[in-house]
């Protein structure tokens, strides 16, 4: 007897699509069997998934929940919306793992600052999440001290910025020796380093030359945060980490063809690196700043052009790219909106809810991708970089039973009234070819249609450690 059945569903399995029936017990995929095979045996539920595509929940690797929001003409510090609301949302569009960012403060135990936001999640958070500990401004020897022990526990990933961004000085930036400090540290215990890779001297000069020129709209975002600013920093960050035996690199939010074209050339030497892109950067571009409310669209860096969409479209093929993210920085559209400037418009997007349907629409409908490379692209190679496959991202024996439906009959045009994240969504219009019927999370129905189920203490924090394998050549 089963918790549950998922039967007759398109099943997108690791080695094979195929229609089949899914076993759950205890929270996790007990059994796969032929269409039918397991009706025998019975279970406490029974979901029938004719004519759906079953795939294992959604990963969105890179969230900012309760992040500091610091923009517009006031410069008042406000919060990006709380793990609650955005793994609800999470849910309905079925992702079922979150990796946010624990800040690390120079001046607090690193301890200090993981139990933190350890302590904002538990309870609060519907889906299962994970952190990467996010290292700001100096480094102190403290801190640097403590990190092995934090990648023991499963906090496997830092994340360092190599640029402060914007000009108002919030002390983002790692300096580049505390970064190969951190790197070679992460190479011994067998973390990776995730990177927001930017000049900072390119972006700063930017910014200086386009004020002076007076050009201080946003829609000039382009030429402060610029493709030859990633090209330049995106390889001086590789070379740095190519010297160090052991080391391995994620690049977030990868939105320039230069940077695509850095990490596939450093694949080609063999150099374990990841690339991850965002939605948003595939499917918009500079020209959507001119746009009403063109500020919707922006996150940092900033978008780019048709070329630069084009071959982050071509690295989701050719291996430059491995997964697609959301930079989730959910709040009200006023807020999304309060700053017009090139230094003070408010980043990170909306779009956690929409992203596994967006993905699916444009990859597997609109390009032909096969189902497994959408699934890749989409939870797999999320799950497998950060050290939680196959637990997560896999319809496999073992695995966690976190099984989403995704229904073609449910195609639609994107409705900010239907979603669940805010008052506004990027998205608005687009339209999808389909869409989750159902989310279950470790067994559980967490949605059920428009019902949800869940309850915000049944996410579980996600200890994660990077297999060697992923750690000593570009695997994924
Ligand atoms: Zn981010």
């Amino acid at each position: 007897m089963f918790d549950l059945i998922v039967s007759g569903g398109t099943a997108v399995m690791p080695a094979a699509t195929e229609i089949a029936d899914i076993g759950v017990a205890d929270g996790k995929i007990a059994v796969i069997g032929a269409p039918g095979s397991l009706a025998a045996i019975g279970a406490a539920r029974v979901v029938d998934a004719a004519g759906q595509i079953v795939i294992p929940g959604g990963i969105d690797p890179h969230i900012h929940c309760g992040m500091p929001i610091v923009g517009g003409p006031s410069n008042e510090a406000l919060f990006s919306a709380g793990p609650d609301q955005v793994s609800r949302a999470a849910l309905y569009g079925g992702t079922t793992t979150l990796l946010d960012f624990a800040l690390c403060l120079p001046e607090e135990p690193l301890q200090q600052s993981i139990q933190h936001r350890l302590s904002e999640f538990h309870g609060s958070c519907y889906c299962d999440y994970g952190f990467h500990l996010m290292l700001r401004g100096t480094q102190t020897p403290a801190l640097l001290g403590a990190l092995p022990e934090a990648v023991q526990a499963g906090h496997a990933t830092v994340k360092i910025f190599t640029t402060d961004i914007r000009p108002l000085n919030q002390g983002r930036m790692v300096k580049f020796g505390d970064i190969w400090e951190v790197l070679k540290i992460m190479a011994k215990v067998g973390g990776m380093a995730t990177i927001h890779s930017e000049d900072n001297d390119i972006v700063m000069h930017m910014y200086e030359k386009l004020i002076r020129e007076d050009r201080t709209g946003f829609e000039h975002l382009a030429e402060v945060h610029n493709t030859l600013s990633e090209d330049l920093s995106f390889n001086r960050v590789i070379r740095l980490a190519e010297t160090i035996e052991g080391a391995a690199l994620y690049m977030v939010h990868v939105s320039a063809a230069s940077g695509a074209a850095a990490i596939a050339a450093a694949r080609r030497r063999g150099f374990p690196i990841y690339g991850e892109t965002l939605h948003q950067y595939l499917l918009y571009n500079a020209e959507d700043y001119k746009r009403p409310g063109g500020q919707m669209y922006h996150t940092y860096p900033s978008l780019k052009f048709t070329e630069d969409q084009e071959a982050l479209w071509a690295a989701t093929r050719h291996g430059a790219i491995q997964a697609i993210a959301t930079d989730e920085v959910c709040c009200p559209l006023k807020v999304k909106l309060q700053g017009s400037r090139i230094d003070d418009t408010t980043g990170g997007n909306s779009g956690v809810e929409p992203r596994v349907a967006l993905m699916y629409t444009h990859m597997v409908t609109k390009r032909g991708y096969s189902l497994a490379d959408f699934v890749g692209l989409v939870s797999a190679n999320a799950a497998k970089i950060m050290g939680l496959y196959p637990q997560k991202g896999a319809l496999s024996v073992g695995s966690d039973a976190d099984i989403v439906l995704l229904d073609p009959r449910r195609s639609r045009i994107i409705r900010k009234e239907d979603l669940h994240e805010t008052d506004y969504t990027p998205w608005e219009g687009h339209e999808v070819s389909a869409w989750p019927s159902m989310t279950i999370l470790r067994g559980k129905i967490a949605v059920d249609g428009a019902n949800f189920l869940a309850a915000p203490n049944d996410g579980q924090f996600l200890p994660r450690k990077i297999p060697d394998s992923i750690r000593s050549r570009p695997a994924v």
